[in-house]
């Protein structure tokens, strides 16, 4: 950090030397408390999970949910992942959270999916670390246990660049997942590579088209060419497809018209607290 801030001061020119320093101490200050909360945190119950539902497109209704972990800081306030997941991933502590993870979303999947008397489903993220923990298969087991949830409410999501460095590898463990009983989802899909050939290789059961795609649907033609391939791949291949971040009506339309079969996004429902989308969802 210290060369970080001379590199910045240097190109800023002497005059703005003083405002960069300051922003950057500021910055890494920030940095070091959070790191440093991290694992207390974990002691001390802060993180809690969020839900954000997962809407079929065609019949406007819920079928599920995605978990989307909060960290509840004393000082700074709810925290979103990009603010701590990368220090969790560094230290190791995401291995923990995220097993505490499994088990909750598993554990309200299978509540909130009694109380409706219908299967929700749950897709819970899994970072690289996790996917390529060699305990992935015993802590995913062990969360389906304690929780008691039917295993076809379970879908894991991964990313692209987690499967990337060894292939035949992240195969093998993919099949292992699926032996579980439970699905797999590719998060952000478009934004991690090129080859295609893998995804026939892939025992995947939905493909999630990355928000950046969705942003411009309706104005960039570009955009709209991607996200129409994307459903039609799906459709041929035989995957379910869910886009992310609708915000409109219409992105919405859109991607209804092209037979998208679900969405999340914040035109239906920013990620809630438990109790909110209980209340909104579950109970009314
Ligand atoms: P993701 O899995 O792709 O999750 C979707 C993100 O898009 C979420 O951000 C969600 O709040 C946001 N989002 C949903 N709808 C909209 C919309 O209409 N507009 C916009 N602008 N954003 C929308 P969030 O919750 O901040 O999570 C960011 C990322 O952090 C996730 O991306 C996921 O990669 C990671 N993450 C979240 N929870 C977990 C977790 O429990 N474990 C792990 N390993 N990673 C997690
Ligand atoms: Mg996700
Ligand atoms: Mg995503
Ligand atoms: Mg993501």
């Amino acid at each position: 950090f210290a060369d970080l801030a001379l590199y910045s001061a240097k190109n800023a020119g002497r005059n703005n030397f003083k405002f960069f320093s300051q922003a950057l101490q500021d910055q890494t200050n920030h940095y070091i408390e959070l790191q440093a909360g991290l694992k207390k945190a974990t002691q001390n119950h802060e993180f809690e999970v969020y839900y954000q539902p997962k809407i079929c497109l065609q019949t406007q209704s819920l079928v599920g949910m995605e978990a989307l972990i909060r960290w509840n800081h004393p000082v700074k306030g709810v925290l979103t992942p990009i603010e701590f997941i990368s220090f969790a991933e560094q230290t190791g502590l995401i291995l923990p959270i995220g097993a505490w993870i499994l088990q909750a979303a598993c554990r309200q999947a299978e509540i909130w999916s009694q109380a409706l008397n219908r299967s929700l489903e749950v897709a819970i993220n899994l970072s690289t670390q996790q996917f390529k923990d060699e305990k992935l298969i015993k802590v995913i087991q062990q969360a389906l246990q304690e929780s008691g949830v039917h295993k076809a409410r379970v879908e894991l999501e991964i990313t692209e660049t987690s499967l990337f460095d060894n292939i035949e590898q992240a195969i093998q463990t993919m099949h292992a997942i699926r032996e579980l009983g439970i699905t797999l989802a590719i998060d952000d899909f478009g934004t991690g590579f090129s080859s295609l050939s893998y995804l026939k290789r892939f025992p995947i059961s939905t493909l999630k088209i990355d928000r950046s795609f969705v942003k411009d649907l309706a104005v960039d033609e570009d955009d709209k060419a991607i996200v129409e391939s994307i459903i039609a791949m799906s459709e041929k291949l035989k995957l379910k497809v869910v886009a992310e971040g609708i915000e409109t009506q219409a992105q919405l339309d859109l991607l209804k018209e092209r037979n998208c079969h679900y969405g999340q996004g914040y035109l239906f429902a920013k990620p809630l607290r438990a109790e909110e989308f209980e209340r909104l969802y579950i109970q009314s």
